[in-house]
């Protein structure tokens, strides 16, 4: 296991009716707040109402922003950032998921600085404070709730980028699992996909001796999978919504990735995909993750026996190793088709067309992955793969 120091300071407000609490927990940052909300979800569902009203009782003086879509984009974080600067705004509440808190996150770094904010993702200029942030999450997926990252895409050029800092850390989020009822089922399948490829991307890892983080990472993936038909199929059974809910934000608060190196490529790979094709993703890493596995598993077939093994409830066949390992792999794929996620580009009309173009634009700038190096010849094999 490798020195490591754990520092997650979000606070996390978890159980029934607790956005009630939403004014309480912002009016220590501030008496005036940006609310920052994605396309509507949370208007229809009453939630919008309840956190107005909750915040009017502290008398918060309320800026708003909705409209943040999946795949959030640069140009509105970029009016998020005139609208704090403008009104000396310092403190901003995203209410809804992955993109409208990536979304609040690269508004509370641009805030901070007076270049254009995608100077951040590009690496031209480097966070040295964010505006405090604070969530009420209303799908448990990206885990954005309690890290430190970002990911914006830039319509010029369709890039998706991620950055990151410690004082993007959300002080608070509030997590109700009832939140989460009105989700449609796709929605929670690419929110289960995604935590679960962010455990696996920690598990993937050349590091020895780190039973405690992979058994907690197996505990983890069989929770999620356990109670991933029982959402979709009674989606508000509070008991399973609150295991996905609880699971998703400890996939990746980086207690399950400490003292190892993760892998990431996957997630990388997949970035570029939504990039140019606006997919959700999660549905991206349902495709992306198992092909992933096909092209690397050699590397180390004893840790892709394990995970089938432990995770999968697979026999080890002593003889025959790697049938195994690949016994693991089907299964995966195979769970992530029956909670209704595409496996292959072809269900989601992606041709080979952009392969060569998000091979290239993937590992420009470096090789993707760790567990394996990949470069653009192996990126673009694991494109034709997921065909
Ligand atoms: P999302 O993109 O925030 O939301 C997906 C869809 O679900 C939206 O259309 C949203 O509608 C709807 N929705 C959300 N909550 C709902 C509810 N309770 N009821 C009904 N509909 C609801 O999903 P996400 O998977 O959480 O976020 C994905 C983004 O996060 C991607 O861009 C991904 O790259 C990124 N990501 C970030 C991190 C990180 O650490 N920062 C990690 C992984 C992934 P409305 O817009 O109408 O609300
Ligand atoms: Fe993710």
């Amino acid at each position: 296991m490798q020195d490591f120091v754990f520092h997650n300071s979000t606070k996390l407000i978890f159980g029934k009716d607790k956005e009630q609490l939403v004014g309480q927990e912002s009016v220590s940052y501030s008496k005036k707040l940006l609310l920052h909300y994605g396309g509507g979800s949370i208007k229809n569902s009453g939630l919008y109402d309840k956190v107005v009203s909750s915040l009017r009782e502290q008398n918060i003086e309320i800026f708003e922003l909705g409209g943040v879509k999946p795949n959030p984009r640069v140009s509105l974080v970029r009016e998020g950032v005139a609208i704090c600067k403008e009104n000396d705004i310092d403190f901003i509440l995203a209410v809804g998921g992955g993109s409208v808190i990536d979304s609040a996150k690269a508004i509370a770094a641009g805030a901070h600085y007076d270049g254009d904010v995608w100077d951040f993702f590009e690496g031209k200029s480097t966070i040295e404070a964010c505006l405090p942030i604070g969530v009420v999450l209303t799908i448990p997926a990206a885990g954005s709730e309690s890290s430190s990252g970002t990911v914006i895409t830039n319509e010029d050029g369709w890039y998706k980028r991620s950055t990151g800092h410690i004082t993007m850390r959300p002080q608070f989020a509030i997590l109700n699992p009832e939140l989460t009822y009105t989700l449609p089922s796709y929605q929670t399948a690419c929110g289960i996909t995604d935590m679960m490829a962010h455990i696996l991307e920690r598990y993937f890892t050349n590091e020895k001796n780190v039973e405690v983080t992979d058994r907690l990472c197996e505990a983890t993936l069989k929770t999620i999978i356990n109670n991933a038909h029982i959402v979709i199929e009674e989606p508000t059974n509070y008991a399973a919504r609150a295991e996905i809910m609880w699971s998703g934000t400890i996939a990746h608060n980086d207690s399950l990735g400490v003292g190892r190196i993760g892998d990431w490529a996957s997630h990388d790979i997949e970035h570029e995909l939504s990039g140019i094709y606006d997919i959700a993703h999660g549905a991206g890493l349902a495709i992306i993750f198992p092909a992933w596995m096909k092209y690397v598993y050699k590397h180390d077939i004893n840790r892709f026996v394990q995970f089938a093994n432990r995770v999968w409830d697979i026999e080890i066949d002593l003889n025959n190793l790697e049938k195994t390992a690949l016994a693991g792999i089907k299964k995966t794929e195979q769970f992530f088709s029956s909670i209704g996620m595409p496996i292959t580009l072809k269900e989601v009309n992606i041709d080979s067309d952009h392969f060569e173009e998000m091979a290239k634009k993937g590992t420009e700038n470096r090789p993707l992955g760790n567990f394996v190096k990949l470069n653009e010849e192996d990126v673009l094999n694991i494109y034709h793969l997921a065909k």
